[in-house]
């Protein structure tokens, strides 16, 4: 064992591990990203506040139960590198380790129902094809783990848009990007109330579309859970 630790000091010493948020070298204790940055995470707190910024955004636009951003996402800041990190390098074990500290948070503070499964915002088709993951899925994998509840991973599903987008009309293309998402037929959801993940919000429309979804197929209640809130 010492001799292990021995090796895994020399290895740390030569080709440290770099926190993807603060770019300096990792302890080999620590994994995915530093704790210094972990305790500076800049949380919104929505979880204790019902009536929030990320709630009202689907005021009139879908019946949402509860919804929820854990962190702000600022130009620069600290979680654009964690999503850069995510997203662009394939991280998807530091988006499970951020899911996993978010529902920790959402269980601790017990201030929002825990629903019975969560499923995750599917992602373009051409961007699967990139990527070769969906983020929402990790960071739905990691909250699910925390929450000890169920994650439907294709639960919803995503098609690609016929016809350039480009020539429609904007009402047109709103109802093209309603159509591309579809319940999955081979999954039946018999769960009362479903937690919607996604990695981030902006004006809320992507997860509009699967709320109204799922409600369409007789859940009784939807909750969208968004890793972090864009703000200026
Ligand atoms: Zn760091």
């Amino acid at each position: 064992m010492k001799a292990f630790l021995l090796i895994h000091d020399l290895l740390d010493l030569f080709y440290p591990n770099i926190c993807p948020a603060c770019d300096k070298p990792m302890q080999h204790t620590e994994k995915h990203f530093c704790i210094y940055c972990e305790l500076q995470l800049p949380k919104t707190n929505f979880i204790s506040a019902k009536d929030n910024s990320v709630y009202k955004l689907f005021l009139g636009r879908a019946d949402v139960e509860q919804a929820d951003a854990w962190l702000y996402f600022v130009k620069k800041g600290m979680v654009q590198k964690l999503m850069y990190s995510l997203k662009y390098k394939g991280n998807q074990a530091l988006g499970e380790r951020l899911g996993y500290l978010y529902g920790l948070d959402i269980k601790t503070q017990n201030t929002m129902k825990i629903p019975d499964c969560l499923c995750a915002v599917p992602l373009h088709p051409d961007k699967i094809k990139t990527r070769g993951f969906n983020q929402a899925a990790a960071i739905a994998r990691g909250m699910s783990q925390a929450l000890e509840i169920p994650f439907v991973e294709d639960l919803i599903q995503r098609q690609s848009n016929s016809g350039s987008q480009t020539r429609k009309k904007r009402f047109e293309r709103w109802e093209s990007s309603v159509q591309s998402f579809q319940m999955n037929a081979d999954i039946h959801c018999g769960y009362k109330s479903v937690g919607i993940v996604d990695d981030i919000i902006t004006t809320g429309s992507t997860l509009e579309i699967c709320a109204n979804l799922l409600k369409g197929f007789g859940v009784d209640k939807v909750q969208v859970f968004a890793l972090c809130q864009a703000i200026n």
